[in-house]
């Protein structure tokens, strides 16, 4: 069976060294995430992780979760008594606002218990992640009585959230949806249609399911400038806020799918069912934004969390699995062969996982301050530049967070050679679970055109040139250091190579837009390169300034430096090949014609 244990340590490095939660006191929220306190929410976090989640992992996955014909679901053993455990801990009320019964703490919190969740049990952690959506949006976009109705029971995890996008006909597409919402004399709503692909749409952890449903009003124009949001509860709230009536939605079937079995992936049949709308009509769209971005964040990090159990497993196994000599003679001349650890092959696999999932920490982690800058930060102008970058870094954290996240998981896989394709280690599940990431919330292709169509173009570049600044800004301040300078202009020719690249779309995308589309994906992974090069020299500062205090464990920080020079040899030249395959253009790509796709017998 896979072990699992929280990375705390690395995660104390990142808030506590590197971003230095502490010296963001004066901010609201802050002053309670004290070090002793972000290090307890770290601790019991990631023992509660371990110990309650990851056990139920596998056997989630082999269970799967039950339909049962009067349209109720079941969720695997053991799910419900630590869906208990977890609302009885308050795990999902860090960062939530104090007004409605969270705690009110930062962010990056949240986002590191995210963290430790998913990797114990992506679908276990769907759950709550899916509510904590629904609850982004309705703090944003929800009236002060929908906010009092629903909040408190979502945050304390009483109910839970959904979110009702897809339909059969329409995913990525939106504009075209066709569930109706028809006005009731009451100021109601009767929702009828079908949704599909609803995460965590039916189940048995909860009172009652909040469900955030996009519709269209009659007469509404037939695009995305038509869409509403519509909060829909599964149980009718009597007058005393309590789940009454049951109203008309219901389970239709549970999807059998890849992976992430034991989150109900559902078709819900809405049958003039009672909902009232969010935020204005028409505008749904943008609200479900809100609902989305915070969800994609989130979904990035699920990217981190399965490279990261799966990056543990793979460590023991290559530490204890003897295969052949090292190349450059016997390295455990008493056994018979050494650990296949000492094999570069194998080597190379763990340091990119290595490389990768404390890179991605670092970046997922400082995602989470920018969202608290986002609403925190003391001036108009702070606040604005976060939002600024957070616009940019979202579709990176998700998108390159999730590609690179499944393919770690397959080279961890990998590691344990046909040991890892059956189902009995776990690999295999991690690499299931891990694929869906790069699919919902937007697949990677669109969360590529969102970077490259829409953020890198908005303000007049203001955001990527800010960036830009951002990074130029630590390579200049690492130059000429001995260890850190060399990292710096490692850093430096990713980031040419993404300002050349930015260069290229703006002289050629606009006469030809497929160049945009053919380059995006190349575009986003280049980004990921940099932002990730950006959080190891950050990382490797410093580690070089705790190693001249000569610390404890010197081994931790002379590891990130370490770390941090494979990152530059290995990640950082992607960057080129990546440019140059972006600006080859849309020509061979687009050239053939749909016969030129049909197989030949
Ligand atoms: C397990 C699971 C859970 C899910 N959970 C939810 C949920 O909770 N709520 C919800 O509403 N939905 C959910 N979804 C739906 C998910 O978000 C969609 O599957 C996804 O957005 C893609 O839509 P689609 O499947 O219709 O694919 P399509 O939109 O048909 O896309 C097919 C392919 O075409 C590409 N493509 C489409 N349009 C463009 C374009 N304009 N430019 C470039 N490429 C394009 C896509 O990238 C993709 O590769 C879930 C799906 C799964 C499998």
């Amino acid at each position: 069976m896979p072990s699992y244990t929280a990375p705390t340590r690395d995660t104390r490095f990142i808030v506590n060294e590197l971003l230095d939660l502490a010296s963001f006191g004066n901010l609201p929220g802050f002053e309670m995430a004290t070090p002793d306190v972000t290090d307890a929410v770290i601790d019991e976090g990631g023992k509660f992780c371990a110990q309650v989640l990851a056990p139920i992992n596998q056997s989630g996955d082999q269970q799967g979760c039950t339909r049962h014909e009067d349209g109720s679901v079941t969720t695997p053993d053991g799910f419900k008594e630590a869906f208990d455990q977890f609302r009885e801990a308050g795990w999902g009320t860090i960062a939530a606002p104090e007004e409605f019964g969270g705690q009110g703490m930062p962010h990056v919190l949240g986002f590191v218990m995210e963290e430790f969740i998913s990797s114990a049990n992506q679908a276990f952690g769907m759950y709550p992640g899916l509510t904590n959506g629904a609850i982004s949006a309705l703090i944003a976009k929800g009236s002060q009585e929908q906010k009092e109705m629903y909040l408190p029971k979502m945050i304390s995890n009483q109910w839970t959230g959904t979110m009702n996008l897809t339909e059969p006909h329409c995913g990525t597409d939106l504009g075209m949806i066709r569930t109706k919402a028809e006005p009731q004399a009451d100021g109601s709503y009767a929702i009828t249609g079908t949704k599909i692909f609803i995460s965590a749409g039916e189940h048995d952890l909860a009172e009652n399911i909040i469900h955030l449903v996009l519709a269209k009003t009659p007469g509404a124009p037939d695009s995305t400038k038509g869409i509403s949001l519509f909060v829909v509860p599964k149980f009718l709230l009597d007058e005393d806020g309590n789940p009454g009536e049951r109203n008309g939605v219901m389970c239709g079937s549970i999807e059998h799918k890849m992976g992430i079995h034991a989150n109900s992936t559902c078709v819900l049949n809405y049958d003039g069912a009672k909902g009232w709308m969010v935020g204005e009509e028409n505008k749904g769209l943008a609200a479900m934004f809100i609902m989305m971005n915070a969800a994609r964040l989130g979904v990035g990090i699920q990217g981190l969390s399965q490279a990261e159990v799966a990056y543990q497993n793979a460590v023991a196994y290559a530490l204890d699995r003897r295969q052949g000599r090292a190349l450059t003679g016997p390295a455990d001349p008493q056994a018979q062969a050494d650990p296949i650890f000492v094999h570069p092959d194998v080597r190379r696999m763990l340091m990119d996982a290595k490389a990768f999932t404390e890179g991605m920490r670092a970046l997922a982690l400082w995602g989470g301050l920018l969202v608290d800058l986002t609403h925190k930060a003391q001036t108009e102008e702070e606040r604005a530049e976060a939002d600024m970058i957070l616009g940019l870094m979202t579709p990176v954290i998700k998108g390159y967070g999730t590609d690179k996240g499944y393919e770690v998981a397959t080279n961890m896989q990998q590691v344990f050679g046909g040991h890892g394709y059956i189902e009995e280690w776990g690999m295999s599940q991690f690499v299931r679970d891990a694929r869906i990431a790069q699919i919902y919330e937007g697949t990677n292709g669109i969360q590529a055109m969102d970077l490259c169509g829409r953020k890198l173009a908005q303000n007049g570049g203001a955001a990527i040139q800010a960036f830009f600044k951002l990074v130029g800004e630590d390579i200049a301040a690492a130059k000429g250091d001995e260890v850190l300078g060399p990292l710096a202009e490692s850093l430096e020719k990713a980031l040419n190579e993404q300002q050349a690249a930015t260069m290229w779309f703006m002289q050629n995308a606009m006469q030809n837009p497929n160049h945009l589309g053919a380059g995006a994906h190349h575009y986003m992974h280049i980004m990921g390169i940099v932002v990730l090069g950006l959080m190891w020299l950050r990382m490797a500062r410093v580690a070089q300034d705790k190693l001249a205090g000569s610390p404890e464990d010197k081994a931790f920080y002379e590891a990130k430096i370490g770390t941090a020079r494979y990152y530059m040899d290995r990640f950082v030249p992607d960057a080129g090949a990546l440019r140059r395959k972006l600006e080859s253009g849309a020509d061979s790509m687009m050239a053939l014609g749909e016969e030129a796709f049909a197989t030949a017998a």
